[in-house]
């Protein structure tokens, strides 16, 4: 039974050099996270998978790396500048901040079907909050809007002294050059798929590339976010992983279904995510633009959560570049004899969101058979991930430090093919759960007959079964299992 909490998966990524706070010896930093010796190796198994599924595995998917920070004149087009804002409210009584969605999130149907009425909608978060947008637009007065309906504070559980709502843009901004002006001022990317969209004419030429086909690139993104918060899940500093697929209009939607399908074909067949914690939820409210759009969701322990966005996004980006920086963003299709602005379907994951939901549904605690005397339960804390994301993927585990002359030169062996870890430290049964807790599928014991019989007892981590192994067959006994 897993019985997963945010808590304990916290607790577990801190004492097993998962995920740590940025900054810890200052107390920290709100919003940004440091990742560890096993986190960075899951980290990067991770990317490795997705990029592997995504790009390499494809004739049709290009990858591509750009800068953090690009022309500012990028963020202007894309509407980022204008408009990449959330709504806030402060309650002046505590200097609590909210994001408006968040906080009708957690007010009554009573309270809900008061601000219902006083924005002239329904009792919709998604809704409410496309009200407030178009009066804050509009230049309506809103601002007693929350005090009216007695919106109450979700900290000190009482009607809050509101703010007035206001937009709060989540661009990160910083001086590009040795004058901090306005004329010097840039943004770090909010999301990486920009850049994607300005490279497409290059790279389309210079990769010879047919319509249709991507573009995929994964990392850092900034936002500023009003509340970070759920640990990973809601961070200021993260990393994306998106890929951009440029269609005629006319197959658009297919190509829609068929990366929808492709995405969650990847969680369940190469993370082996659970069916039953994932499902798909359309958007209500599209832009003008899009035909369709839909977040993939995870079951967090806080709940239901968007971890992936599948996005109709029309010729918006591609025609928006092409205003703003005079140059062709088209395409002549040979075959249509048709010269176009290529439609956008997107698929756009975080990785850091994507960990924490790996974390969560490979968290278990198990009653372990090595029961202690006095204790009534053994309880053992197991993280079953499958093989290709798991930080280690084989321990070597010598019997006694004496051994080492001989399982040293193993252990350097099974490097060149597996992540593998060498532990001769302590306890065995307690090696074992160090193992278990960063999720090391298998652990090889080299023992004092391993150097009568040329042979050593792999461990498995999930039914801590035990076998005798041939030396010379090892490694393809290891690589069959951990791709099983
Ligand atoms: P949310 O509604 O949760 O703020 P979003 O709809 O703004 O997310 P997108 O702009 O579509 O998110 O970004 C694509 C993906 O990037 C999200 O599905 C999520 O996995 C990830 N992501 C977005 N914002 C953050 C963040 N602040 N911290 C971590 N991951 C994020």
């Amino acid at each position: 039974m897993s019985n997963v909490t945010l808590e304990k998966i916290t607790n577990l990524c801190k004492r097993r050099g998962f995920i740590f706070q940025s900054s810890e010896v200052y107390g920290g930093y709100n919003g940004f996270w440091d990742y560890g010796p096993n986190g960075v190796a899951m980290r990067r198994a991770l990317e490795q998978a997705w990029w592997n599924y995504m790009v390499e595995m494809r004739d049709n998917v290009e990858g591509q790396d750009s800068t953090i920070i690009c022309n500012p004149k990028v963020w202007e087009a894309s509407g980022h500048v204008a408009q990449f804002a959330d709504i806030m409210v402060d309650n002046k009584e505590n200097n609590k901040r909210y994001r408006i969605d968040n906080l009708m999130d957690k007010q009554s149907d009573e309270v809900l079907a008061a601000l219902a009425t006083a924005l002239g909608t329904d009792a919709d978060i998604s809704k409410m909050e496309a009200a407030f947008e178009t009066k804050l637009k509009a230049g309506e007065d809103i601002s007693n809007v929350l005090g009216d309906c007695a919106v109450v504070c979700p900290t000190s559980e009482k009607p809050g002294k509101w703010t007035p709502p206001r937009q709060f843009n989540l661009m990160m901004q910083t001086y590009v050059g040795p004058v901090f002006d306005e004329d010097h001022k840039a943004y770090l990317r909010a999301e990486t798929c920009q850049p994607i969209f300005t490279n497409f004419s290059a790279i389309q030429t210079v990769m010879r590339q047919k319509l249709p086909f991507g573009i995929a690139q994964t990392g850092k993104a900034f936002r500023n976010e009003i509340n970070p918060r759920n640990f990973i899940f809601r961070s200021r500093e993260f990393t994306q992983m998106e890929m951009e697929f440029f269609c005629h209009d006319d197959e658009a939607m297919d190509w829609y279904t068929y990366w929808r399908d492709e995405r969650l074909n990847f969680y369940y067949d190469v993370l082996k995510i659970d069916k039953s914690k994932l499902k798909t939820h359309d958007h209500d409210k599209l832009a003008h633009y899009a035909k369709a759009a839909m977040d993939i969701e995870f079951e967090f322990p806080f709940g239901w959560g968007e971890l992936e966005g599948i996005h109709h996004r029309g010729t918006w980006d591609l025609s928006q570049h092409s205003e703003h920086s005079g140059q062709k963003l088209t395409y002549f299709d040979q075959d249509r004899k048709e010269h176009y602005t290529p439609t956008v379907v997107e698929t756009s994951v975080g990785l850091d969101r994507l960990m924490l939901a790996l974390l969560c549904s490979f968290y278990d605690e198990d009653e372990a058979s090595t029961q202690k005397e006095g204790k009534e339960k053994d309880i053992r804390t197991v993280l079953r991930f499958p093989a290709v994301i798991a930080p280690v993927q084989v321990a070597v585990l010598p019997l006694s430090k004496k051994l080492a002359e001989q399982a040293q030169p193993l252990y350097r062996k099974l490097l060149k093919n597996f992540r593998s870890d060498y532990d001769d430290k302590g306890q065995i049964g307690r090696r074992y759960r160090r193992q278990d807790e960063i999720g090391t599928p298998l652990c090889v014991t080299f023992d004092f007959d391993s150097l009568e019989d040329n042979a050593v007892t792999v461990r498995e981590r999930d039914s801590m079964t035990q076998e005798r192994v041939s030396i010379d067959k090892l490694q393809s006994y290891i690589f069959e299992k951990i791709n099983s």
